[in-house]
C-alpha cells in the first residue's frame, strides 16, 4: 500500500506552495522518464494528481484512436468512432485524412518494454510491466522496411523540424525494437506529422545499431539511478533532490511540485 507523505520541510514553505497530493509512487518509467531523472531525482519518486485534459489533449487522443482503428478495424469503423464523439473539427480532420501512406499491414499502438536486467526488448500486454526491472513504452504504429523494424509516431499540430535522432521517445522505441532480435538490427524511425490539410508528413532516419546500443546503455543508466533513488528513500528516508526547470513540464508532479511551484511564486 502507498504511503501519504508531506514533504514540505516548515509552515511558510506549505502557507505559499499548493496543497500536496504527492505521493511516493513505484511506477514503470517512460522514455519521458529518462532525461528528467538524469536532471531532478525527485521527478521519479513522486507522483501527483494528474492535471486536468484540455480540448487539444483530447483531439490528439482521439486522432491516434483514428489511426489506431484504421488499421485494427477499417477506415469506416475509424469514423464511425469518430463521428460518435461529437467533435467537428476532428471529424472534419479525420474525413479528409490522406490515409494512402499508413502501413495497414503494422501494429498499432503495441506497448513494449525494454527489460534492463537482461538487455531484452519485449511486447507486453497494457500495463503488466515490472517497476524493477522494465522501461516500458507505447508505439503508435511498429512494421517492416527494407526487412527491418520501423517504429512511427503520430504528430499533432504544427510540423517542426524536430530530429527523430534527438528524440529520446523515438530512440527509446527503436531501442526496444533492436533488442527483440537476437542480430541487433538498425532501426527505421519516424515522426508522422499529421497536417490540418489531413496530409501525413513523413520525417523518417535509418537508426544504426552503434547508436541504439549506446542509448541502451543510456536506458539502463537512467533505471538504475531511478530504482536507487527510490530505495533510499523509502529504506532509509533520503529526500531526493529537486531541480526544476524547463523539464518540469510534463513531469508527474508538475501541478503539485512544491520546488516547481515555489518557482513560479518568486
Ligand atoms: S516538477 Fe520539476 S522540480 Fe518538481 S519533481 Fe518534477 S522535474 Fe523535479
Amino acid at each position: 500500500m502507498e504511503e501519504e507523505i508531506d514533504i514540505y520541510e516548515n509552515q511558510a514553505d506549505q502557507e505559499k506552495a499548493p496543497k500536496s497530493g504527492m505521493r511516493f509512487s513505484n511506477f514503470v518509467l517512460a522514455p519521458h522518464d529518462i532525461g528528467r531523472v538524469e536532471i531532478c531525482p525527485a521527478s521519479v519518486v513522486f507522483t501527483g494528481p494528474k492535471a486536468p485534459m484540455h480540448p487539444g489533449q483530447w483531439h490528439g487522443i482521439f486522432i491516434h484512436r483514428f489511426m489506431q482503428y484504421v488499421v485494427e478495424r477499417g477506415r469506416d469503423a475509424a469514423l464511425a468512432y469518430i463521428k460518435s464523439k461529437k467533435q467537428k473539427y476532428v471529424l472534419e480532420l479525420c474525413t479528409r485524412m490522406d490515409l494512402s501512406t499508413v502501413p495497414m499491414d503494422g501494429i498499432p499502438e503495441m506497448t513494449m518494454t525494454i527489460n534492463t536486467d537482461t538487455m531484452r526488448g519485449e511486447t507486453i500486454e497494457r500495463d503488466v510491466a515490472e517497476p524493477k526491472t522494465h522501461v516500458a513504452m507505447r508505439a503508435d504504429i511498429v512494421f517492416r522496411t527494407d526487412n527491418l523494424w520501423h517504429v512511427g509516431d503520430y504528430k499533432t499540430g504544427k510540423p517542426t523540424e524536430a530530429d527523430v535522432l534527438q528524440s529520446v521517445q523515438m530512440l527509446t522505441s527503436a531501442t526496444a525494437l533492436h533488442l527483440m532480435e537476437d542480430d541487433h538490427p538498425d532501426v527505421y524511425a519516424s515522426l508522422i506529422w499529421i497536417e490540418k490539410t489531413g496530409n501525413l508528413l513523413w520525417h523518417t532516419k535509418l537508426i544504426p545499431s552503434a547508436v541504439l546500443r549506446k542509448h541502451a546503455k543510456r536506458v539502463r543508466r537512467a533505471h538504475l539511478l531511478a530504482l536507487e533513488i527510490r530505495d533510499e528513500y523509502k529504506q532509509e528516508g533520503c529526500e531526493p533532490e529537486y531541480h526544476p526547470g524547463e523539464h518540469c513540464m510534463g513531469c508527474r508532479m508538475e501541478k503539485t511540485c512544491h520546488v516547481s511551484a515555489l518557482r513560479k511564486v518568486a
